[in-house]
């Protein structure tokens, strides 16, 4: 994780870079992403995001749940950077504690590295997958790494590397306290990072909850350049609630060339027979 951050840090400093950050910002900090570049780039066939459509999806079975092991813990350090394109936000935790990922489809076990969102200047537009058709306001992406290859960096180009579990917010009249999001507020400017007086307001399972379910799975990449397939998604169905005066700290961000940072999404890609799964709520084996 460090050594991500040290990356990160350095990317920022030298304005553009090579280095692919979490879903592989590369031009962050330029303020200039290019998505006409990117398709050129990422010429694959098994690229993300998607279009989710429940009819079209095969009913998915776990051998064993889906979990998140060392959620609950209250992190002891979260910095939030604009990179000039995402709001990310890094994790520290006592004693060198990490939280990891494994069961549903997850072949293997995989370490957190970052989270970070895509947003829209309105709010009928942010989240990059769409699910039967409807494209949320915002969706947060939990970045994995498989622990067999020891870091971000190492896994990111690797099969079954990495996996990333998406998160859509709805926008709603509902207020819930995010103590993490007013601090947005200190990284209007691309390039800034600012470390959270309080890290305990960052509880992931507090934000998340204990349920994955219902969730779709399919095989894809990383949503900017150099758009590695080698992701796992997961992508939980039903939104977490977020009001719009909390939606405007993320479009209260610039990106490198000063401009509002809102609309960092990908168009959809083809699916390209791919298969998606489907994992419900409700199927269980309780009382069989
Ligand atoms: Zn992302």
């Amino acid at each position: 994780m460090k050594a991500h951050l040290v990356l990160l840090l350095y990317c920022l400093a030298v304005v553009q870079c090579d280095y692919g950050d979490l879903d592989g910002a590369e031009n962050f900090g330029s303020g200039d992403f290019e998505w006409n570049e990117m398709r050129e780039q990422c010429p694959g066939r098994a690229q993300s995001p998607i279009a989710l459509d429940t009819y079209a999806t095969v009913l998915g079975v776990e051998r064993r749940p889906l979990e998140l092991l060392g959620y609950q813990e209250n992190p002891s350090q979260v910095v939030v950077t604009n990179n000039g394109y995402l709001a990310v936000y890094t994790f520290e935790y006592p004693n060198g504690q990490v939280i990891t990922a494994r069961g549903g489809p997850l072949r293997g076990t995989f370490q957190f590295d970052s989270l970070h969102f895509h947003w829209g200047e309105d709010s009928d537009r942010g989240a990059e997958h769409v699910v039967d058709g409807r494209r949320y306001a915002m969706e947060m992406h939990l970045v994995f790494y498989n622990t067999m290859y020891g870091s971000f960096m190492g896994a990111r180009n690797q099969t079954n590397g990495l996996a990333v579990l998406g998160i859509f917010f709805n926008s709603t009249n509902t207020d819930v306290n995010y103590g993490w999001i007013p601090a947005l507020s200190e990284v209007r400017t691309a390039g800034t990072s600012y470390t959270l007086p309080d890290p305990t307001v960052f509880n992931i399972k507090g934000l998340i909850g204990a349920r994955r379910r219902p969730y779709y799975s399919y095989h894809g990449s990383l949503t900017t350049p150099p758009c590695f397939e080698t992701v796992t998604w997961l992508v939980q169905r039903k939104p977490l609630p977020i009001s719009e005066e909390q939606l405007d700290y993320f479009r209260s961000l610039r990106d490198g060339n000063g401009n509002p940072l809102v609309d960092n999404y990908r168009e959809l890609q083809p699916i390209n027979g791919r298969t998606v799964y489907f994992y419900p709520s409700d199927f269980r084996t309780r009382g069989k």
